[in-house]
């Protein structure tokens, strides 16, 4: 039999009623946010601050936009640091 993994004939949202939904990470937050989506019915959670999963909502997506942009700050402040402290 061949595998049709890729190729599923069910529709999406039944194919995870009966399996359990397939997620993937397609995007990290910062270390320990994670947001991920479901390969079959396109369903997305993040990761809240108790680190427990939850439905990607729109709400959600804001407060996870704000945590990307203040986790980078902070990698490239940190960047900068270990720069400095390696010249000096
Ligand atoms: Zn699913």
């Amino acid at each position: 039999m061949k595998k049709t993994t890729n190729r599923i004939q069910f529709i999406p949202k039944m194919y995870c009623g009966i399996f359990g939904h397939n997620y993937q990470v397609t995007r990290k937050v910062t270390y320990y946010v994670k947001e991920y989506t479901c390969n079959h019915c396109k369903k997305q959670l993040t990761t809240n601050s108790n680190g427990n999963l939850i439905e990607l909502t729109p709400k959600f997506k804001e407060i996870n936009a704000i945590l990307e942009r203040i986790h980078k700050k902070r990698i490239q402040r940190l960047k900068i640091k270990t720069i400095t402290s390696s010249i000096c």
